[in-house]
This record gives structure tokens, C-alpha cells and sequence, in this order.
């Protein structure tokens, strides 16, 4: 008899591993955290374990990765909507961050966040904002994987970025047992950080094996601006100060050229596609088609919810599937099995944690949904792929397991209170409110 902590049987698999292989009548066996196994139901026998889960009727596929966020400005849906991104951050978002933001703050407003990703089925986040210990503290609570970063505005800076550096360090230190926790570097963008913030950062990402996490060519603006400041397009401005030696994720990446594409090809880096952002502040759509052509690293990312405004990374997903077919005139574009890749293995990629996370593939961790599909808008299934991209809606993830331990089953959370949440969310509301004289 093998033991083990918890079997999955029952369900369709969709492993998104390199043969992109979809197996019924399979067992998943999961041992400290990690998957050690699918096999075939008659060895089930074989096998003893702790728990044992039944997903009949039910997908399993691998957790979600987004590849963007924010996750303290949640407090911020819907407060200053259908505004161009430059007033939206400066005369909104940024006062009222200066006045607001204390660090209970950020903390309760990133365990709300971290609740509504578990709640979209995602189980790992690449987060960009300040304080990032409150963030790691809430998503540790909740169970939930995150990258935090140092997040950098310093437009005036002048130096070699021995700080930044020291920063991280101590905060790799200090969260070293914490094996949901990791973290990056982030300048926020070309028009809030120096050459000196970038080239440091660069060189510092490549030395530490640091992700540099970044806006890049969000805004025509910010494009026509780079232009007129370094002679450059932002892409071109960054390549010159070395960003591409490091691992960068790119959010946005709508105004990038053919040749600032072409500079990304064969690189570690990757671009995170904010669809619904993008469309909201209406700052264009990302040239996806060409950045398949050129077989760049893609990857979705929600954004803030002061911009998106929900967490759904299916939805933004199906919108941006469907929204490329429509601009180009081609269905064949993204077909439903690349654009499912995009927010699993193609995210873990993007992340560089494609030997860890993104498929369901032994000794990877059991990062994991199972996801209802006895239902009227689930049947009949033909192809798996389709189903998530085209009709499954969030509603319908089922458990959500982390490492190994489930954060949510039965669309229950299990380390969250959901109803205290919203509670916390009214309270910060009022005060909102109150500061803002709405
Ligand atoms: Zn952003």
C-alpha cells in the first residue's frame, strides 16, 4: 500500500501538460503539496489516503496565474470610473492613496482581494504596490500564492540601487519559511522611475534572479512622451538600459511596435495582456497577433480592480479571445486551447515557474481547481478547452487547492470569512466616502 495525503478521483482532467493531454477515468495522488501522480483507476487499489476527493462530474484543471495586479486598491472599485488613465491616477487614485493609505489598510484591503481571486480561481498572483508585507501577511492568511514586490516611483533618482536591493533581501529573510511568498522588483512605469531605477533594477533582477515587474506602453500618451523625452520608444528605451538581460513582465504592452516586439523575441520576458483595462480606460488593444507571430511570452493579468473591476481572469480571458477573432476577422485566431494556456502553463512561463506551477504534471505543486460542470451552461461537453474559454463562468469553481490544501471548498472559503469581509469593505467605504465628501 503507497500512502499519501489526499487522492482526486472521478472528473475530467485537463493536465495543460506539454501533450496537453485530457484524461478521464484517471486518479490524481498529491503528497506534500505536490503531485505525485495521475493514473489509470485500476491501480486506485494501490493507493491509501488521508483524504480522498470526488470530483465526478467535474473538471480538474491547474490553478490560474495572474500575471497583474494590485491587489490593496480593491477598496477602490468603481470610485472614479470612465476617466483617461493619466486624470484617473493623478487627480483620484494617487490623492487619495496619499491620504488613505495606512498600512491596515492595504492589509484588509488585500485579504479582500485575495478572497475574490480564490473565489476566480486563481492561485497565484504577481502583485505590484507598496507595503508589500501587508499583502504577503493577507495572502498567507488566505493560503493564496503571490509574488509582492518592491514597488518603485522615484522619477528623480540617482543611484545604484543598493537600497532596493538590501530591501528585498531583508524581506527574503524575514519570509523565508513562507513557501507561498515570493517577491520582485517593480518600477511602476517609464513616467514615474529614472534611468538609474531601471538600469539597477535590471541589474539586480539578473544578479538575484528577481522578476522585474513593470507597466510598459500602457498609454498612446505615455508612448508619445517617450518619444519626445529619450528619442525612443519605451521598449527601445528600456532594452538601452538593460531591462531585457533580467526576467521582466510587461503589463499592457498595447502600443509596442513590431520592431520593440522583435527586441522581446527569445527573451525570458513576457507581457501581461490587461484586456479589460485596456478597454475601460480606453487605451487600446494589444497587438496580439503579432506578438503570437513572434511567439512572445503571453500572459493575462487582471490589473487593479480600480481599473478592471472585478478579479474574473475567465472572463477577461474569454474577452480577450474573442475580442482578437473579432478585430482581426479571423476565428482561428487564439483558439480555445492556446487561450486556455494563456492563464495556466503560458502564466507560469511568463513567471518563470513553468517547472513548478501551470500544468497538472508530476512533482509540480497541486495547485488546482475542480470545477462543477453538472450544469445546464456546461452540457453537453464536447471539447474541455472550449467550455472554459466560450461558457465557464466563475461561479462554477467547485474547491481550490493550494500546495496541497484546499483554500476554498464547496465555494466556501476555508481561511476567510466572506461576510466579515464585506462588513470590512462597507467600513472602509464610509470612510472613503467621508475623506472624498461624496
Ligand atoms: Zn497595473
Amino acid at each position: 500500500m503507497i500512502y499519501c495525503d489526499t487522492i482526486i478521483k472521478g472528473g475530467i482532467f485537463v493536465t495543460m501538460d506539454p501533450e496537453f493531454r485530457i484524461l478521464n477515468q484517471h486518479f490524481m495522488v498529491i503528497d506534500k503539496g505536490r503531485i505525485v501522480n495521475i493514473l489509470n483507476i485500476d491501480q486506485l487499489g494501490k493507493f491509501q489516503s488521508k483524504k480522498l476527493i470526488d470530483a465526478s462530474g467535474c473538471l480538474i484543471t491547474p490553478g490560474f496565474i495572474n500575471t497583474h495586479s494590485h491587489m490593496p486598491m480593491t477598496y477602490f472599485r468603481g470610485l472614479a470610473d470612465d476617466l483617461p488613465l493619466d486624470v484617473w491616477l493623478n487627480d483620484y487614485i494617487w490623492p487619495l492613496e496619499a491620504k488613505m493609505l495606512t498600512t491596515d489598510f492595504i492589509y484588509d484591503a488585500s485579504l479582500h482581494s485575495a478572497a475574490e481571486m480564490i473565489k476566480n480561481g486563481i492561485t497565484l498572483t504577481n502583485d505590484m504596490y507598496f507595503q508589500k508585507e501587508c499583502i504577503a501577511d493577507a495572502c498567507i492568511k488566505a493560503g493564496l500564492r503571490v509574488i509582492v514586490s518592491k514597488a518603485i516611483i522615484a522619477p528623480e533618482y540617482s543611484g545604484d540601487g543598493r537600497e532596493f536591493g538590501e530591501e528585498l533581501q531583508v524581506f527574503e529573510a524575514l519570509y523565508k519559511d513562507q513557501a507561498l511568498v515570493e517577491c520582485s522588483l517593480a518600477p511602476h512605469a517609464i513616467y514615474t522611475c529614472s534611468d538609474d531605477v531601471y538600469s539597477s533594477c535590471a541589474r539586480l533582477a539578473a544578479e538575484h534572479g528577481w522578476l522585474l515587474h513593470t507597466h510598459l506602453s500602457e498609454t498612446q500618451k505615455e508612448l508619445e512622451d517617450c518619444l519626445k523625452v529619450h528619442g525612443k520608444r519605451p521598449l527601445e528605451y528600456l532594452a538601452s538600459l538593460g531591462v531585457l538581460e533580467a526576467r521582466c513582465t510587461f503589463a499592457h504592452g498595447v502600443w509596442l511596435s513590431g520592431k520593440e516586439m522583435e527586441l522581446m523575441e527569445g527573451k525570458m520576458s513576457a507581457i501581461s495582456l490587461c484586456t479589460d483595462s485596456n478597454l475601460k480606460l480606453g487605451n487600446g488593444i494589444a497587438p496580439i497577433k503579432e506578438m503570437l507571430k513572434r511567439k512572445l511570452n503571453l500572459s493575462i493579468g487582471t490589473d487593479g480592480v480600480a481599473s478592471n473591476n472585478n478579479l474574473d481572469i475567465l472572463e477577461e480571458l474569454s474577452t480577450t479571445a474573442k475580442l482578437h477573432k473579432a478585430i482581426n476577422h479571423d476565428p482561428e485566431l487564439l483558439p480555445a486551447q492556446d487561450a486556455f494556456a494563456l492563464i495556466t502553463i503560458d502564466g507560469a512561463r511568463a513567471l518563470g515557474k513553468e517547472q513548478e506551477l501551470g500544468s497538472l504534471e508530476t512533482g509540480k505543486y497541486a495547485d488546482l481547481l475542480i470545477i462543477d460542470i453538472q450544469n445546464l451552461q456546461s452540457q453537453p461537453l464536447y471539447n474541455p478547452y472550449s467550455q472554459l474559454v466560450y461558457a465557464i463562468g466563475a461561479e462554477q469553481i467547485r474547491d481550490v487547492m493550494i500546495a496541497g490544501d484546499f483554500v476554498m471548498k464547496d465555494r466556501q472559503l476555508i481561511y476567510l470569512d466572506e461576510a466579515e469581509l464585506i462588513i470590512t469593505a462597507q467600513a472602509y467605504q464610509t470612510k472613503i466616502s467621508q475623506e472624498l465628501k461624496l
